[in-house]
């Protein structure tokens, strides 16, 4: 199985999540969110594609990381491919965080016609949702750019039947969705 990628891993990020984190960087979006930081990922057919034996074998190689996780792009292009890493990444104590334009709700709807969708979602533990919104941009906010972005934990939002906000931060208080509000989805 390959997997389209723009950049090498990026091992030793401390701005991509909590703790000591290794950047997988996948290639393709279709957001076109506007001032977008990666325009150069969007190309569906740009970056490469590396086979994800090389990618489990640079991961297993890594030392003193606390976990990966995936950008781009958007993931949730490849979720087959990512579910297949991100279970790889666990089984070695990693933890996996992923960013994603689509909305945590909107992953859900499409995870009835596409099984891989919810086959990754169920290996990750933090995901940032919800696309750039550049209006809402926010230098200050933790591990995001745009306060309509949340920090999700995905093992008890599934489990719970709400979305779950893993992280608040101060200027999470400017956020539209209000504060330790519960966003139910079942
Ligand atoms: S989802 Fe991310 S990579 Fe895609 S257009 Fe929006 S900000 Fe850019």
């Amino acid at each position: 199985m390959k997997i389209r990628l723009a950049a090498y891993l990026q091992p030793d990020s401390i701005v991509d999540g909590d703790g000591i984190r290794t950047v997988i960087w996948t290639q393709g979006c279709k957001h076109n969110c506007p001032k977008c930081h990666n325009p150069e990922t969007h190309d569906m057919f740009g970056g490469a594609l590396i086979d994800c034996e090389e990618i489990k074998k640079q991961i297993k190689d890594l030392k003193n990381q606390d976990g990966i996780t995936f950008s781009g792009g958007d993931p949730f292009y490849q979720p087959k491919e990512c579910a297949y890493l991100a279970k790889y990444i666990h089984s070695l104590g990693m933890n996996v965080w992923t960013y994603t334009g689509f909305t945590f709700e909107k992953l859900l709807e499409m995870s009835k016609s596409d099984t891989s969708i919810m086959d990754f979602l169920k290996e990750i533990d933090i995901l940032i949702d919800g696309p750039f919104i550049f209006s809402l941009k926010n230098f200050s906010l933790l591990y995001r750019g745009s306060s309509n972005q949340r920090i999700i934990d995905v093992k008890k939002s599934l489990e719970l039947g709400y979305v779950v906000i893993a992280y608040h931060d101060e200027v999470e208080e400017e956020n539209s969705f209000g504060r330790n509000n519960k966003y139910m989805f079942v």
